[in-house]
């Protein structure tokens, strides 16, 4: 069997950690598994290398910010092997290149093409323990890219692709997927199993576990992930194609605080005009979420809509640049918002769940200020003072 386990930054913390993590994949190898491993940076450093960066140049070069940034799971790599080889387990760290990672060129968001899979095969076959380096590929260049903020849970899956891997464990400090983020909602329950889709609403949705990108390929390759602690011993969370069980009305609550609003005001009611919006911002890679377009009046009408609040500048300035494309009378934006969401692949079936949210928000006294949803998500917009306390009562109108 062929299992690829992937370990996250707080789970290689310090030395204690990566001897934590040794002894669980030494465990699997003496099965006779063929064990592959795939780290993160050791707890902060990525953060660390970041503001490093912008203390020397707030404006650094994007190649360069990832030639800084792929540093750090090359020492957690190369430690986790030193360690291996200390307790006489055959081990050897690969980075994105030794591997050969193909990816994009889109620095600081490359996205995998291809991974060559003879190199750690060829470990493999020598019985050894393969450490690969999360979060990082190379692009046409030979340049070393990466995959954006969380990606070594991506790495881990296209590697389970790649493999044709029997498993795919994604070790964390949390014990699992839970219904809501722990530390705000207490009462919040871990998941059994969820699916694809309500598992990549809810990463995406700004529910940490996991990297959005990383659900989506799990998705589309069939690759079975399990969530679950490199702390403690316990049943993790699956995340599958279908559930099991009967589906939930709602699996999870997230929220995304990493949002922003745009409100462009007064654009002639006509043909073209959001095509020509949401065109050029697409073009310059800004995720658009909920849309608002409210209804015209004297030939002019407003179309709102949320980026996430670190594209805000970027979205603003492409606005401004275009600005006589479609001719507004103002832009407005407001970084005070979050995004919160349900999701639930049983909403399909049920009616009512939107209206239980919104219930549950008015009895708080919480405003909503815009509203999207999908086939299963509904996703507020709020003010983000009122997070918490939106969170808690949301969650306690599902799961109490
Ligand atoms: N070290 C990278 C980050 O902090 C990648 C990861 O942890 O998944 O974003
Ligand atoms: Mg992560």
């Amino acid at each position: 069997m062929l299992v690829v386990k992937k370990f996250g930054g707080s789970s290689v913390a310090d030395k204690e950690r990566i001897f934590n993590v040794a002894n669980i994949v030494t465990e699997e190898y003496r099965k006779g598994n063929d064990v592959v491993v795939v780290l993160s940076a050791m707890g902060k450093t990525t953060n660390n290398l970041i503001a490093m960066a912008e203390d020397i140049n707030p404006k650094a070069p994007k190649r360069e910010m990832d030639m800084l940034l792929a540093t750090g799971e090359q020492v957690s790599v190369a430690l986790l092997a030193m360690a291996l080889h200390s307790m006489g387990i055959p081990s050897i760290s690969l980075n994105a290149f030794q591997v050969a990672m193909h990816t994009t060129s889109t620095y600081s968001n490359a996205k995998f093409k291809r991974i060559d899979s003879e190199r750690i095969m060829n470990e493999l076959d020598q019985r050894k323990i393969v450490i690969v380096t999360g979060f990082q590929g190379i692009n046409k260049n030979d340049d070393l890219t990466t995959l954006g903020r969380g990606g070594s849970d991506t790495t881990a899956v296209a590697l389970a692709a790649a493999l044709h891997a029997d498993e795919c464990e994604i070790y964390t400090d949390v014990e699992g997927v839970y219904t809501a983020d722990p530390r705000v909602v207490p009462d919040s329950r871990k998941l059994k199993e969820i699916t694809y889709d309500e598992m990549l609403e809810l990463a995406t949705l700004g529910a940490k576990v996991l990297h959005n990108r990383s659900v989506e390929l799990a998705k589309k390759f069939g690759v079975q992930l399990v969530v679950r602690s490199s702390l403690v011993e316990a049943e993790g969370t699956v995340v599958l194609e279908e559930a099991k069980m009967e589906s939930m009305l709602v699996s999870g609550v997230a929220v995304d605080k990493n949002a922003a609003r745009i409100a462009i005001v007064g654009v002639k009611d006509e043909p073209g005009v959001a095509f020509k919006i949401f065109n050029m911002l697409a073009k310059a890679n800004i995720n658009v979420d909920i849309i608002l377009q409210g209804i015209g009046r004297d030939g002019t009408k407003d179309i709102s809509f949320t980026v996430p609040e670190d594209q805000l500048d970027d979205a603003l300035a492409v606005l401004d640049e275009n600005k006589g494309r479609f001719d507004a009378q103002k832009i407005e934006h407001d970084a005070g918002v979050a995004k919160l969401s349900i999701v639930g692949a049983g909403m399909q079936t049920h009616p009512g769940v939107a209206a239980g949210m919104f219930e549950a928000l008015y009895n708080v006294g919480v405003n909503i200020r815009m509203i999207g949803t999908s086939e299963i998500r509904v996703t507020i917009l709020i003010n983000e003072d009122d997070c918490d306390k939106a969170m808690r009562a949301v969650h306690a109108k599902f799961f109490s």
